[in-house]
């Protein structure tokens, strides 16, 4: 039950508020002329209340992938609220006691990593690494080696330079024009089959990204950045033998590998990072979301020893500093909470339970493709799945649009929170994605495929 305090004639008041004065994110707006938006009361565990009382399991950690130790932390919150009261804030050229301490803890999970830089969001944290290249581009190579490698449906944020560097066009549509130097390279989606005549998909899918190299010049290329396993774009992902492969390319074109733990980092995949699947060794990460699990904005672009090396090499030179800020990268409330946020993780021992719990969802959805038609392909990583909905097996020709968000709203209705790729993939808004918190439970687990299964029948037949 809610226990807000909200009283429910109250709870009109907050409606009204909310639908004359918030412009909410990536939603048209006209349906609340008709319908009241969903006001979230309360979080527990798993699950979450809404401002009609309604309980809902939430099988998205906050929609967009983010509360992954799961709601009502009051260890997080007293820990962010002790650091605000002794020390909130100081700009981040000083230091502070959990920033250099999660720093430490942070590093000790990323063998080869070594220092980190604190902004806001994901995107901000991309767009850090953009402009790190771009420096290492103009202090080491003439200025020349400044294009960046992105691909073929993953996000990397909504700036402008981030959204220059998406590969999914619907989300750039209307805000052009778009900053130059970021070039597209083909996604490597093997249910998509884009080399039918390649004897390894992985290495196929890493050599179009050497053809776009040598076609754009080796020499002006500077940087690749790629989700581990790309999360918005329809959870691909990478077939066998692709990231020795990408690690190959950019080690021989000294190419810089960024890679986007947005989504993936943290836990999410049952690895601390989802890189560490595939034994790569990148030169930055980035990461935001499951960083604090939502309790508090912070981001982190982290990069290797040689790169921070090349920033500072030369005393006497005025420019050989990254010269970048971010106000609130100097919080600390951020660090705090993601301190607290890792010592759950390690002591609750979630990435143990990611990966026994996401084993389980695989099995349960595949168990569901076994029974619907739809269900084309079924892929993922811990708890990071998706289930891609086709109407024909054979032609693999993507489910409707309509008909895949009827299977949501279905699910809605069941009281389970599940999502969709987003509408920027035209032709591809048709997987459906799961990634609940990482304390899941069997029992929850079941609970969500179960009214998947339902809603399933119910759309399809
Ligand atoms: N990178 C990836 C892979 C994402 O999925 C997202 C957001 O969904 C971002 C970057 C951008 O993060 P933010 O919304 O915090 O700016």
């Amino acid at each position: 039950p809610i226990q807000s305090g909200i009283q429910p004639n109250d709870i009109q008041a907050v409606i009204d508020a909310d639908k004359n004065h918030v412009w909410h994110h990536l939603i048209q707006h006209k349906p609340f002329e008709t319908v009241d938006p969903r006001i979230m009361v309360e979080g527990r565990g798993m699950r979450v209340w809404d401002a009609t009382g309604k309980e809902h399991l939430d099988a998205v950690s906050g929609g967009v992938w983010t509360v992954n130790v799961g709601y009502g932390r009051e260890s997080i919150a007293n820990a962010v609220r002790d650091q605000l009261v002794k020390m909130n804030y100081f700009a981040n050229s000083a230091g502070s006691i959990p920033g250099a301490l999660f720093a430490q803890k942070l590093i000790e999970k990323m063998p080869g990593m070594s220092r980190v830089y604190y902004s806001n969001s994901g995107s901000e944290a991309n767009e850090k690494a953009f402009k790190m290249i771009r420096q290492i581009s103009h202090r080491h190579h003439g200025g020349r080696k400044y294009k960046i490698l992105y691909r073929d449906r993953d996000y990397h944020g909504t700036t402008l330079a981030t959204l220059s560097a998406g590969g999914q066009p619907q989300r750039a549509e209307q805000y052009g024009p778009m900053a130059p130097g970021f070039v597209k390279v083909p996604h490597c989606l093997e249910y998509r089959n884009q080399f039918p005549d390649a004897e390894s998909y992985g290495e196929a899918a890493a050599n179009a990204i050497e053809e776009v190299i040598l076609r754009e010049g080796p020499d002006t290329v500077g940087g690749l950045c790629l989700e581990p396993i790309t999360a918005g774009g329809g959870v691909i992902t990478p077939p066998e033998g692709y990231w020795p492969r990408v690690q190959e390319i950019c080690r021989k074109y000294d190419i810089l590998l960024h890679i986007d733990e947005v989504v993936c980092g943290v836990g999410r995949t049952g690895e601390w990072f989802g890189y560490q699947h595939y034994g790569v060794k990148p030169d930055f990460v980035t990461m935001a979301k499951g960083v604090a699990s939502g309790y508090a904005a912070i981001s982190c672009t982290v990069t290797t020893e040689a790169v921070f090396e090349q920033f500072k090499d030369d005393p006497s030179d005025p420019m050989s500093y990254f010269r970048d800020i971010s106000t609130f990268g100097g919080c600390a409330a951020g660090p705090a909470a993601a301190l607290e946020n890792m010592r759950i993780i390690e002591d609750e021992n979630l990435i143990e339970n990611t990966q026994a719990m996401g084993a389980r969802m695989l099995d349960n959805l595949r168990a569901l493709q076994d029974k619907h038609a739809v269900i084309g392909d079924v892929r993922g990583k811990g708890l990071f799945l998706g289930a891609e909905l086709v109407s024909d097996r054979t032609s693999r020709e993507p489910a409707e649009e309509k008909k895949v968000q009827a299977v949501v709203a279905d699910c809605m209705g069941q009281g389970i929170i599940i999502g969709a790729t987003n509408r920027s993939l035209p032709g591809f808004n048709n997987t459906l994605c799961f990634s609940p918190a990482l304390i899941a439970t069997a029992d929850d687990i079941d609970r969500i495929t179960d009214s998947v299964d339902q809603a399933l029948t119910r759309v399809f037949g």
